[in-house]
């Protein structure tokens, strides 16, 4: 049986030759998955790896799809939590997916957030030297983000995603619906994930933002499916011309810097989300560009307007414990995968829409916008 699909569903095309792939976006997609499926396999079987929370919900309107165009499914369903992109998680997954007797021509599904699609795309790269697997996104920072441009990657103790590998999916199902059973917090958290595509490229997005944020994060329909489908079209471009992110694919990495020693600080807990670790990284970003001359001043102070008017957690001094010190974070600076000659690497902005990068930026100038953020 063949369910057309809703007409509101968008696309967005991933160009890498004979890796490109198709990113659909809208309401309902879950439902009809197997219509979307179906004509990639090359054998009617799948795998789909999910944590408990996504299962819930989104995993019997999946199978239900996949069953109703001939496709057999087992799931594979993990523990929920950061905790599950390790080494042990993944050599446990890698077996798991062996002992199911995978072969070649298996597709995987992930079907979760970042957790799950980044543990699941580097389960795909390596097992039987690399299979093919498909991105359902439930999350709204998976969604603009990490289930599009093939990094897949584990955390070990000296950071996150440091190991890895680049794996594109075979297609992107971006399910609107999933949102709705996202805890507030969490899409909240990929909000100010969001936000970055309007900053780095894009000033009519950030203004259509300014207008509409509240509508997106009320779950408005039309609205996410705008937010969602204008991200993937930016990380699509920036993917296409710069896959293995040497040159302008660090775009995407605006606000991250600051970010990933904020989130280093916290232990990766749940007492920082990475987009609201963005958000925070974002305005510094922007004041550090001002700072240095290469910004008009206002700028950051715009993007904080914006996402208080929000509701999006971005003041560092109330998630910073006493002890937060400015060194320390320069420290895990130091650590992060952005540092090519032991030089930092920082995206900044000549204005909003118009980032650029640089390795240039003097450490004292850091350590006062850090020390500002932490006084907040
Ligand atoms: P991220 O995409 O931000 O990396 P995670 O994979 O860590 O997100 O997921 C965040 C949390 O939200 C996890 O606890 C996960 O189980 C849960 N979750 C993800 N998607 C959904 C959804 N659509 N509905 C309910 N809970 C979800
Ligand atoms: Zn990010």
């Amino acid at each position: 049986m063949t369910t057309m699909p809703p007409s509101s569903v968008q696309s967005v095309r991933v160009e890498l030759a004979n890796r490109s792939y198709s990113i659909h976006v809208g309401s309902g997609l879950i439902k009809t998955a197997g219509d979307y499926i179906a004509p990639l396999l090359k054998q009617p079987r799948t795998i789909i790896v999910t944590d408990s929370n996504i299962a819930k919900h989104w995993l019997a309107p999946l199978q239900a799809s996949l069953e109703a165009s001939g496709i057999s499914c087992q799931a594979i369903v993990l523990e929920p939590g950061e905790k599950t992109k390790s080494f042990a998680h993944l050599n446990e997954l890698v077996c798991d997916l062996l002992s199911a007797r995978i072969e070649r021509d298996t597709v995987i599904i992930a079907l979760g957030g970042g957790v799950i699609g980044d543990l699941t795309g580097m389960a795909a790269a390596i097992t039987l030297r690399g299979i093919d697997f498909i991105q359902i996104p439930t999350t709204l920072l998976a969604q603009v983000d990490s289930s599009v441009g093939g990094k897949t990657a584990i955390n070990t103790p000296q950071g996150k995603n440091l190991v890895g590998a680049f794996h594109q999916p075979k297609l992107v199902l971006a399910d609107t619906d999933t949102l709705q059973t996202l805890p507030e917090r969490e899409l909240k958290s990929g909000y100010g994930e969001l936000v970055k595509y309007g900053l780095i490229g894009d000033a009519a997005f950030f203004e259509w933002l300014e207008n509409n944020g509240h509508r997106v994060l009320a779950g408005d329909q039309d609205a996410v499916q705008h937010a969602v489908v204008k991200s993937c079209q930016a990380k699509a471009h920036l993917v296409a011309v710069d896959e293995q992110e040497n040159g302008l694919r660090a775009l995407l990495n605006f606000g991250h810097t600051f970010a990933h020693a904020f989130e280093a600080e916290t232990g990766y807990s749940s007492k920082l989300l990475h987009g609201e670790a963005v958000a925070m990284g974002s305005i510094m970003a922007l004041a550090t560009s001002e700072r240095t001359g290469s910004c008009p001043p206002g700028r950051a102070e715009r993007l904080r307007k914006h996402f208080s008017a929000t509701g999006i957690n971005h003041k560092l001094s109330e998630v910073a414990q006493s002890d937060w010190h400015p060194d320390t974070l320069l420290d895990h600076m130091r650590l992060d995968k952005k540092v090519s000659d032991a030089k930092l690497v920082f995206i900044l902005a000549h204005d909003i829409g118009d980032a650029f990068i640089t390795n240039d930026i003097p450490e004292s100038v850091i350590l006062d916008i850090l020390e500002a953020g932490l006084a907040g």
